[in-house]
């Protein structure tokens, strides 16, 4: 089975989905990585800007996933690059070569092959509108911009910085903004899919609602 889990930046998908997926003993894709590894090679050849350079790269990227004890890690080629992709600098980048039209036409491919794997969860932007459009079930994941923000500053608090409340919720919706207006597979709610609306829920609740949605549709699917 696919799971195609899209939603905006910031609300706890990627974490909320990789321990779904460990709970249930399922396979994770987090296709947002695969962009960050396109990014951090186009930053490294100084090409960031050029969507014919960043289309090539894309087209011939070796990467991987690793299962490994402290989580999943991301090779490219024989290089561990799961903490270089996660920097400041990779995730400004990623920012502008997402939205290239020839990045993503060759990470269709990709994401499709490693995708089939399994029973996996797939998170990103579009999966559910055009990487997996027939997926088993789709997920709208979400959280208002205030209370992304929230869940933000506690991780600025934790690392011991401050930051202005307002500021940062007007940095996530202009991110918002980016995301639902791009030409290229710009963020959308599916029609077909389901509204999971973690604004008040904490990590714990959000898994469970996760899970009990996927235990549902597999239920569903035996009975067919
Ligand atoms: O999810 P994450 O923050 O790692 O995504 C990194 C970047 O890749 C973001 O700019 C996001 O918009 C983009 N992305 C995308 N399509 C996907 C997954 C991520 O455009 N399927």
């Amino acid at each position: 089975m696919i799971i195609a889990v899209d939603g905006p930046s910031g609300a706890g998908k990627s974490t909320v989905c990789r321990e779904s997926a460990k709970r249930l003993n399922w396979s994770l894709l987090d296709t947002g990585a695969i962009y960050r590894c396109v990014a951090l090679i186009a930053m490294e050849k100084g090409v960031a800007d050029n969507p014919v350079e960043c289309g090539k790269i894309a087209q011939n990227l070796d990467i991987r996933f690793v299962a490994s004890k402290s989580g999943q890690k991301v090779f490219i080629g024989d290089r561990d690059v799961s903490t270089e992709i996660r920097t400041f600098e990779t995730t400004q980048c990623v920012n502008r070569i997402a939205p290239m039209a020839e990045v993503r036409r060759e990470l269709l491919g990709i994401q499709r092959r490693l995708g089939h794997a399994a029973n996996v969860i797939v998170e990103g932007r579009d999966i559910g509108s055009v990487v997996f459009p027939d997926a088993d079930l789709k997920v709208y994941y979400t959280a208002t911009a205030e209370a992304r923000a929230m869940r933000r500053m506690k991780e600025f608090e934790a690392k011991g910085e401050k930051f202005n409340f307002d500021e940062v919720v007007r940095q996530i919706k202009e991110r918002d903004e980016t995301e639902f207006t791009r030409k290229e597979s710009p963020l959308i709610q599916c029609e077909d899919a389901i509204v999971l609306d973690t604004s008040n829920l904490d990590f714990e609740q959000s898994c469970q609602a996760l899970i009990d949605l996927i235990q549902k549709k597999v239920l569903e699917s035996s009975h067919a």
